[in-house]
Order: C-alpha cells, then sequence, then structure tokens
C-alpha cells in the first residue's frame, strides 16, 4: 500500500483548512485550544457548520447523507480540524450508533433516525457499562421485559459519558436470563425524556462532569426500537465497539496537542532558556511525534485492510491512541512544572507566580493529565485489549 499523499490528497488538505480557518468560530477555537470546557451548544454549533457544508457526517457513505470519503480524506479532515482547534465530531451518533444502524437497523430507524445524527437533532449517549458489569459486559443485567408493543426496562448504567445532554441512548439490555450470557442480550434504543430516565452526575478527579449514572425504572420502550432481531445484540454491540476503538485512537487530539506541548515548551523557560532547547526534552518530544507517526501508518493500514470495518485491529489502535494521549498530557504538565496543580483556575490566574507557558495553559494541564487516565479505560481498557490482540489477532 502507497502512504504518500497524492496531488488530490494535498489539495483536499488546503480545502479543509481553508474551511476550518474561515469557518471554525474564533470562540470556539479559542476555548478548545486553551483546553476549556466545552457546552452543549458549542459541540451542536461546530457539527451545524460542518452539516451546512455537506460535511456533517465524514465518516458515512453518500448514501446514508454522508461525504463518502476515502479513509485518508476522513485522516486529512480530522487532523486538520482539530489542529485547527475544532471541537472533536461527537462520536455516540457518526461513530457509534450510526453504522450499527446502517448495517442492522431497520428501514424505518435508518430513515428516522441518521438525518438526525447529522445536525444532532438526537444526543446519543451509550448505554453498556454497569456497576459490576464493565470488562464483563456480558455480565450485564439490566433487564428488558415485553409487554404487547412494549418492552419494560430496569436496571442501572453507570458512566455513561455526557448522559446529562443526551435524547436518545443505544442500550444493552437481558431480554432471555435463561440463555447463555452473551446469547440473552438485545440493543435498545431509548428516549432519555421517557418517564423512569433518571441521570445523576459522577464528578470526576479533573474536576469535570462528563460521566453519570443512569437509573431505569421501568421505563417503556416501542418494539419498533429494537435493534435487529432480540437477543442477538452482541453481534451488534461488538460492531460498535470496533467503530468506537478506532475513534478513540485519536490521531487528531495527538497533533493538536502535540503542537500545543512544542508551543508550552517554546515558552516555559527553564535556566534563561525555553525549554523547548533542551536536549533531553527535545528528545522526549521527538519521541512521542514519531509515535504519532507511526499511529497514522497504523491506522491507514488498518482501514486499508479492513475495508474500513474495523475487526479485533482496533484495539491495537485504542492502546497506541491511549498511551500517546497520556504521553502528551504527561508532557505537558511536566512543562507546566508546579502550576500545573491544583487545577483551581480563578486561583491560578490571581495568584500563582508562573514560569512560562501562561496561566491557563497550566491550570489545564495538572487538571488534562488527570482527565486522560481514562483513555486506557474507557472503550474496554488496555488489559482486556491486550487479551484481544492474543486471542484475535495473535491466535493464542
Ligand atoms: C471516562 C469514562 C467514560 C466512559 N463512558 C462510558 C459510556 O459512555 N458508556 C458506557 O457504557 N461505558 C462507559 N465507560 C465505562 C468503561 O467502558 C468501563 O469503565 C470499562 O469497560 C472498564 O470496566 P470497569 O470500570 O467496570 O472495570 P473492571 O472491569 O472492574 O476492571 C477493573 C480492572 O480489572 C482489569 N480486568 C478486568 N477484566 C480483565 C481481564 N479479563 N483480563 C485482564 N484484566 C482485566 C481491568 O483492566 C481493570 O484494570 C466509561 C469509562 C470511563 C472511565
Amino acid at each position: 500500500m502507497d502512504l504518500n499523499w497524492t496531488p488530490q490528497e494535498r489539495r483536499f488538505r488546503e480545502e479543509v483548512r481553508a474551511f476550518a480557518t474561515d469557518r471554525l468560530p474564533a470562540d470556539l477555537r479559542g476555548k478548545v485550544m486553551k483546553h476549556r470546557r466545552l457546552e452543549r451548544d458549542d459541540y451542536v454549533r461546530w457539527h451545524n457548520v460542518l452539516a451546512d457544508h455537506g460535511w456533517g457526517a465524514p465518516n458515512w457513505p453518500a448514501e446514508h447523507g454522508g461525504t463518502g470519503w476515502s479513509p485518508m480524506q476522513r485522516l486529512i479532515f480530522e487532523v486538520e480540524c482539530f489542529k485547527a482547534g475544532a471541537p472533536r465530531l461527537l462520536p455516540f451518533g457518526l461513530s457509534m450508533i450510526g453504522p450499527v444502524l446502517m448495517k442492522y437497523g431497520s428501514p424505518a430507524q435508518q430513515a428516522e433516525l441518521l438525518p438526525r445524527i447529522i445536525r444532532v437533532q438526537d444526543w446519543w449517549c451509550q448505554g453498556y457499562s454497569e456497576p459490576g458489569s464493565g470488562s464483563d459486559l456480558a455480565s450485564l443485567a439490566t433487564r428488558a421485559v415485553r409487554d404487547g408493543d412494549v418492552y419494560v426496562v430496569n436496571g442501572q448504567k453507570t458512566w455513561t459519558t455526557l448522559a446529562q445532554y443526551a435524547d436518545r441512548m443505544f442500550c444493552l439490555v437481558r431480554t432471555d436470563p435463561e440463555a447463555r450470557a452473551q446469547r440473552g442480550i438485545s440493543m435498545l434504543l431509548l428516549d432519555m425524556h421517557a418517564p423512569g430516565v433518571t441521570v445523576r452526575p459522577i464528578r470526576t478527579l479533573d474536576g469535570g462532569h462528563d460521566v453519570n449514572e443512569v437509573w431505569l425504572q421501568d421505563v417503556r420502550v416501542p418494539v419498533a426500537n429494537l435493534v435487529g432481531e432480540e437477543n442477538l445484540g452482541w453481534t451488534y454491540a461488538k460492531y460498535l465497539l470496533g467503530h468506537e476503538r478506532t475513534t478513540i485512537a485519536g490521531l487528531g487530539h495527538c497533533h493538536r496537542e502535540l503542537s500545543i506541548l512544542k508551543d508550552m515548551a517554546a515558552k516555559a523557560r527553564v535556566r534563561g532558556r525555553p525549554l523547548l532547547q533542551d536536549s533531553r526534552f527535545r528528545d522526549r518530544i521527538t519521541r512521542v511525534e514519531v509515535d504519532i507517526m507511526a499511529l497514522e501508518m497504523l491506522l491507514l493500514r488498518v482501514a486499508a485492510d479492513t475495508g474500513g470495518v474495523p475487526g479485533p485491529e482496533a484495539s491495537v489502535l485504542k492502546i497506541r491512541g491511549s498511551e500517546i494521549q497520556q504521553d502528551l498530557a504527561m508532557l505537558q504538565m511536566e512543562v507546566a512544572g508546579p502550576d500545573a496543580w491544583p487545577y483551581d483556575p480563578e486561583w491560578m490566574l490571581a495568584e500563582a507566580d508562573f514560569h512560562g507557558p501562561g496561566p491557563e495553559m497550566a491550570a489545564a494541564a495538572g487538571a488534562g493529565y488527570a482527565d486522560m487516565r481514562k483513555t486506557s479505560i474507557y472503550g474496554g481498557t488496555t488489559e482486556v485489549q491486550k487479551g484481544i490482540i492474543a486471542r484475535m489477532v495473535l491466535g493464542l
């Protein structure tokens, strides 16, 4: 496979770069580049800017309203948007339930739900994990019992990312308690505004509120909202996870954080010199830059070998992407030094004696480090991915 860019791909990169420079709202860029928290409206706004331009679903085929881009074009688009300081695209609709509905959803589900994803008319969330059922997901206990034209759902989901904003949840439920664990599971599309749904925040180490507990008490879900067939939800769940893990690799994120790291290191001064001129620190930056290049090659190889439908190879991408994101967060925190803690922006802005990268960047570095610990946990932990690679890729 030829990994060199063609003239068309170079032109495409220029086109995306010009678009992002021109159309990304300045306030959004400022928030992203300073590691500020994004609200619901920030994401929705950016999705709609893209949709207005026909780029609302970069990873979807044209027949479902997507761009129909090649894997290389998608990669270029992701990297350029991240470098420009654009918010990440919400993965829940575009990269998770969207591909599942295209492959397994009913024509009615496709017609109703797919177009609404592109402009975030529905904000989706992922209802997989439960207390006690994370890595061992097939042990999940949320129960759905058929009652005429509806399922009645009872149980608890946890770690549900951004459920506080969600309109709908793709939810794994147990429909046959007698069957072997994986066989009795179904996937339901649940209305988050339905009676019986309660969302409670979980505060995380970085001080943020990204994850939640979701309680489901006698929630009535129409049978028409079953994905595919009853008790075959495990197949759909695994298909979705392949897409999720490829997204978590976060190539665009890595590129952007690398450039922020270099900028911070250029401003930080150690014994009167910019840290970026310290050869040992430059070595460490170079090492992570090489890792990012290797991740990029790997992503393209997996895309080429699998035709864009990732299988167990996605676990390799997930591990490497997570590790690089954590390395970058670690290096940023080292540049910020003692100013990175504690994460209290007001105190930082008022009191701290900064040695370089500026109070806003320093204040965010500690929180960013804490936040990035999640990458080796969500979407399946690194240890679990290693088990998948051993069994499914290496055949051990
Ligand atoms: C920030 C964040 C966001 C998340 N968002 C969502 C979401 O939106 N929706 C959702 O459904 N879930 C979400 N999750 C949950 C995530 O998928 C689980 O946390 C993850 O699958 C691990 O499950 P667990 O937390 O129950 O840990 P456990 O499964 O209890 O694992 C504990 C430890 O044991 C190890 N371990 C477990 N089994 C094995 C094994 N077979 N071999 C080797 N080691 C093993 C793990 O690696 C880990 O170190 C999120 C998690 C985080 C941290």
